[in-house]
């Protein structure tokens, strides 16, 4: 079955997308968030992108060129977000005014932000749905980090779709490519010549996940499927125990599982 097949396969057994949806397509400037919007596209669905320039130097600036390129190939609407407009500096000044006063890994900072962001814009944009580039092996690893991490629950805010309690805060986000290995992605995206930056982004080096990737490069496609399908057996045990009420953040008004949502949790460092 070749990308385009089992991506429509994912969508219909999650129903992850209706006809009527407007989905955000988070677009990085990487394989996997360009083949989101690239399927999506093609399976005629209605999307928008949307790029976070974290300014992250020459890089950045990479990524947004292929982005704005994948849009107009498409011809579909894009949405820039320049953080440093937004945030006064770029996101590597942030993250390390917060890492200051507490050890956190760079990913660990900037996904949350990014994630919050991410959030926020959609709703401000009207989209229905927030689609990602999440793929088999990351979900396969995240499975197992939790398990490693003796946090099994984590992994119940996982899955092709975030199952939230519905809240008119909360976009819920998707992963088509849920069922797709990471090396068939880098395949597809380069026999189809898409517009991709395939350099890694250059914070993303002190990863605990990075141990468990290199852990997952002995592992074949049927090993991470098998993994997957444990956590699919497993997961509606997980979501019975999950919290049955999103709250607002005390700081910001946007939806947490606690008191205040784990952005000002960071930010509140920073002062
Ligand atoms: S790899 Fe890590 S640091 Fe780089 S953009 Fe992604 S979350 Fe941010
Ligand atoms: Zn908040």
């Amino acid at each position: 079955m070749n990308p385009q097949q089992k991506v429509k396969q994912t969508i219909r057994k999650y129903k992850l997308i209706n006809k009527s949806d407007k989905v955000l397509v988070a677009l990085s400037g990487g394989k996997d968030s360009t083949l989101v919007g690239y399927l999506l596209y093609k399976l005629g669905y209605r999307i928008e992108g949307f790029h976070i320039n974290l300014r992250l130097g020459n890089y950045s600036i990479k990524c947004e060129k292929v982005v704005r390129k994948l849009c107009e190939d498409l011809g579909i609407k894009l949405h820039v977000y320049d953080f440093k407009k937004e945030h006064g500096s770029s996101m590597c000044f942030h993250r390390i005014t917060i890492q200051s006063k507490k050890s956190l890994k760079n990913c660990a900072v900037c996904g949350v932000i990014k994630k919050y962001i991410l959030n926020k814009e959609a709703r401000k944009l009207k989209a229905s749905k927030i689609a990602t580039g999440h793929h088999l092996d990351d979900e396969s690893q995240t499975f197992l980090l939790n398990i490693l991490k003796g946090a099994l629950q984590l992994s119940s805010n996982t899955g092709p779709i975030t199952k939230n309690i519905p809240d008119k805060k909360f976009i819920p986000r998707i992963k088509p490519l849920f069922y797709i290995p990471e090396n068939e992605i880098r395949k597809f995206t380069k026999m189809k010549k898409l517009p991709v930056i395939y350099e890694k982004c250059p914070c993303a080096f002190d990863s605990y996940r990075l141990q468990v990737r290199k852990f997952f490069e002995k592992l074949s496609n049927k090993d991470k499927n098998n993994i997957i399908k444990n956590f699919e057996k497993i997961l509606p045990l997980l979501e019975k125990n999950k919290i049955s009420k999103i709250n607002y953040c005390e700081m910001c008004g946007e939806p947490s599982r606690k008191k205040i949502c784990k952005r000002c949790e960071l930010l509140k460092l920073k002062n």
